[in-house]
Order: C-alpha cells, then sequence, then structure tokens
C-alpha cells in the first residue's frame, strides 16, 4: 500500500511489474524506478460568482528527476485523485524515454466538473492553482501541459499567473499554449495528428486500403477529434464517435468537419443530430479498420477485449486498456494491431518539447517543420517497437514500455545514487 493506491496507480504497478520481470531487474531497483519523486497536495479556495467560498483539491506528482525537467498534463475532472496522477505521472515518464525527451514524467489536475463551474470561476481557480504550484515548478524543474478538462486558455492563464510573478514574460513555463501568447503551431492537432498517423502506417503495413476504410472514436475532446479529422482526410470513413453526451454511428461515414464545427460551437456531440444517435456503450466492439479510444483509462477490460472487431486498436488515450484486456489482446495480436498508449498518444508531448524548445529560444518554427519532426520521431519510436516486440515476441506495450523503462533505469544507473 502507498498514499497512491487505487485502481488507477494498481494498473501503472502491474504494468511496471511485467516489463521489470521481462528485464530481470532486481527487486531492490524496482521502487527507485516505479514510485514518484514527489507529489504535492494543495487546496485551491475560490470566490463562487454566488459570493461564497468553495476549496478545490489540486494535485502534481513529478515522477523522476533523471533526465530533466519534468513534463506532463494536468487535469480537471471530477476523478482526479493522488492516485490517478500517479499512474498519468509514470505513463509519462516511459513516454518521454520512448520517443527520446529529455524528461521526467508528471501530472496534475484538480478534482472538478468544469461544466458545474463559470468562465470567470475556471479562470480563478486555474490561477490560484498554478499560484500554489510556483514553488515547485519552473521551466528547468516542471513545465505544465494540457490534458482532460483544460485547454489552451487554462495554460495561457497558467503561464500569465507564473509570469507577473516572476515580473516577465515566461512563455517557457507551460505548453499548449494558444499561438498568440507563445504557442506552437501544430500543438493543437499534434496528438490527433499523431494517433492518424500510426493507424495510418499500420493500415499501409497490413495492405488495408485507407481509401473506404473504417474507423471508431471514442471522445471528441482535443485528441479525438483530431484524430477523427485526420483519418477522415486520409479517405477513411469515420463510422461512429463518441463523448460523455452521447454517440453517433453513420455507416456512410459521419461528417466530421460539421461535427468539429457543432463541437466548438456547443462543447460536445449533443445535438448534432437525432437519426443518427447510438448507444456509446457499443461503439467500443463496432467492426472496423481502426478503433481509436480517446477518452479515458480503463475503457477496454477483458470482456471487451474478447468483443473487439477491430484490425487496429490505436490508444489515444492514456491506459484505456486494462492488464486483464492485455492478456486476452495477447493471445489476438494477429487479429488486432495494438499500437500502445505511449507511443499513440505521444505526438502531443512530443509537439510539447518543441513548444518548450521554440520558447527557450524565441525562434518560432512553420507548422510543417513541426509536423515533419513529429512525424520522424513517431516513427523512429514506431520502428524501435516493432523491432524490439518482434526480436523478444513480445507484446506491443511490453515492448515500447520496456524501450522506455530500460532508458530511464540506464540514466539512473549512470549517474548513480547520491550521496
Ligand atoms: N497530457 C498529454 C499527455 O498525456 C500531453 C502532455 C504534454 O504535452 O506535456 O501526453
Amino acid at each position: 500500500m502507498t498514499v497512491y493506491s487505487g485502481p488507477v496507480f494498481d494498473m501503472a504497478v502491474n504494468q511496471f511489474g511485467v516489463i521489470a520481470n521481462h528485464l530481470s531487474i532486481p527487486m531492490d531497483e524496482r521502487d527507485r524506478l516505479l514510485l514518484p519523486k514527489r507529489a504535492i497536495t494543495v487546496s485551491c479556495p475560490i470566490h463562487r460568482d454566488d459570493g461564497t467560498i468553495a476549496v478545490y483539491q489540486g494535485y502534481r506528482v513529478q515522477h523522476h528527476l533523471t533526465l530533466g525537467p519534468t513534463k506532463g498534463g494536468t487535469r480537471f475532472a471530477p476523478s482526479v485523485d493522488i492516485g490517478e496522477v500517479a499512474a498519468l505521472a509514470i505513463w509519462m515518464s516511459w513516454k518521454c524515454a520512448l520517443v527520446g525527451l529529455p524528461y521526467g514524467g508528471a501530472k496534475g489536475g484538480i478534482s472538478v466538473d468544469v461544466a458545474a463551474i463559470s468562465k470567470r470561476e475556471l479562470e480563478a481557480l486555474s490561477r490560484r492553482y498554478m499560484q500554489e504550484m510556483i514553488p515547485f515548478v519552473g521551466p528547468h524543474t516542471d513545465v505544465m501541459a494540457p490534458d482532460m478538462g483544460t485547454n489552451e486558455q487554462v495554460m495561457a492563464w497558467f503561464m500569465d499567473t507564473y509570469s507577473m510573478y516572476q515580473g516577465r514574460t515566461v512563455t517557457e513555463i507551460v505548453t499548449g499554449k494558444p499561438v498568440a501568447s507563445g504557442g506552437t503551431l501544430g500543438r493543437r492537432e499534434a496528438t490527433g495528428r499523431g494517433v492518424a498517423y500510426l493507424a495510418k502506417r499500420v493500415m499501409l503495413e497490413l495492405a488495408l486500403p485507407l481509401s473506404g476504410g473504417t474507423a471508431v472514436v471514442q471522445g471528441f475532446g482535443n485528441v479525438g477529434s483530431y484524430a477523427a479529422l485526420e483519418l477522415h482526410s486520409y479517405g477513411l470513413k469515420v463510422i461512429a464517435v463518441s463523448d460523455h453526451t452521447g454517440a453517433l454511428f453513420d455507416a456512410n461515414g459521419l461528417d466530421i468537419p460539421a461535427l468539429m464545427k457543432h463541437t466548438a460551437k456547443h462543447g460536445s456531440i449533443k445535438g448534432f443530430s437525432t437519426q443518427l444517435a447510438f448507444d456509446p456503450a457499443e461503439i467500443l466492439t463496432l467492426r472496423c479498420d481502426v478503433l481509436a479510444p480517446c477518452a479515458m483509462e480503463r475503457v477496454i477490460d477483458a470482456a471487451v477485449a474478447e468483443r473487439l472487431q477491430c484490425r487496429v486498436l490505436a490508444e489515444g488515450a492514456n491506459g484505456p486498456t486494462t492488464p486483464d484486456a492485455d492478456l486476452v489482446l495477447d493471445n489476438r495480436r494477429d487479429e488486432v494491431f495494438l499500437i500502445p498508449d505511449i507511443l499513440c498518444n505521444s505526438g502531443g508531448v512530443v509537439v510539447s518539447y518543441f513548444e518548450w524548445v521554440q520558447d527557450l529560444q524565441q525562434l518560432f518554427w512553420e507548422e510543417e517543420e513541426v509536423m515533419r519532426r513529429e512525424y520522424k520521431i513517431l516513427d523512429r519510436a514506431f520502428e524501435a517497437m516493432s523491432a524490439r516486440a518482434k526480436a523478444d515476441n513480445i507484446s506491443h506495450r511490453t515492448a515500447a514500455m520496456a524501450i522506455g523503462v530500460e532508458k530511464v533505469r540506464a540514466a539512473k544507473a549512470t549517474r548513480g545514487l547520491f550521496p
């Protein structure tokens, strides 16, 4: 038992156990690799619009400091607790190491239902959270980014709050900012584009035609919407999407650009069409070429894994597949090609890294440059994962995580244990 124990953290522990066994990591080395270096809990009081005061619990977990600053998103959701944040921080570490970024993993968040507070309250909460975090973050200590429930605007408030305390503009304190305030071109689209790019690569390797191919996307936030748009632009029919308000299905393919316009205006897919309404619980098991879960963790359990009818499982969300489901997918390797989360959604943090580099240098790139470099890194990591999976006869997830864990382990080994 640790303070982090809970269903999501236990999943990260379980996954790490599989990797540690595969790599024969001695028992006395495991806690050093797995347990977070720092965990911060803060109380964030704000004035509500009705004049009362409300206090929200905020968290930030910094997993390891071995390779550079820590890096990771900030989640505003009712589910957020220290265990979920710690698991997400650990996954960020393996993700950053896999794709070769000079970062440890971090994650943060506030337990809050953003749909239940006003825009002014959201701004007050975002600013107070960053203010409480100032002693623990910095451009060379810990760099935040968006995650579920946060967006470019929240990042701009974070950056402004930090900068006001420093007495100068410090754009490099967070990534995922609006381009107007030091963000990079291509960050908004980066995660979804990366998911679609890798799914396309796998389809081509499996000799599946893109044109007329089918895709299902769970989640229509920043990741899911851009993944769907990109798959649509490759010629696939996106036959189903869902978000927290429901699901839509059209065997002829949904009009994704129109749906994106709708969600930009109304905040969700609700109200787009009553004719196309579908049961959200059923979309994961639809027959399709590409299934992209881009919402929550732990949506694919063993029972769902048995019933999957996709050819490619492109994990846009963090941790969508449980360890039990992994055992099922291990036996279905020839039927379902898994692109594991730490690779599949890594385009987001890769372009966050580009944003941080551009902010530090005050030298900004064209969008083509951002995309070219993003895809190059994704290709390299994909090839490393594939080669490792083949060589060791292991699943793609085990291969991807083994590469990430090995890199962190090697850095710790060469630096030694202080003092
Ligand atoms: N929240 C995203 C993730 O889970 C992005 C993190 C970042 O850009 O630092 O990968």
